[in-house]
């Protein structure tokens, strides 16, 4: 698929030509816009990056959670 661009008919008329489902769908627009790809790519790179992130967060919370119920299991105890 190319990128969204405008051609000119031989009218001189300046026609839109879609090259992305938010365009087609939407319209001309910036914000509808995903034909950077290699912006997009370096999105879903980032993305990639603090999903693993988050996992990683998620893990040690996990453990500090136990941690804590272990500790208030002690004191009960
Ligand atoms: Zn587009």
């Amino acid at each position: 698929m190319s990128r969204c661009h405008y051609i000119y008919t031989e009218d001189g008329l300046k026609v839109f030509v879609p090259g992305c489902m938010g365009c087609a769908v939407h319209g001309p627009g910036k914000a509808y816009c995903t034909c950077r790809s290699s912006r997009k790519s370096d999105e879903s790179k980032r993305n990639k990056e603090l999903k693993k992130q988050l996992n990683e967060t998620e893990k040690e919370l996990d453990q500090a959670y136990r941690t804590i119920r272990k500790l208030v299991n002690k004191k009960r105890i």
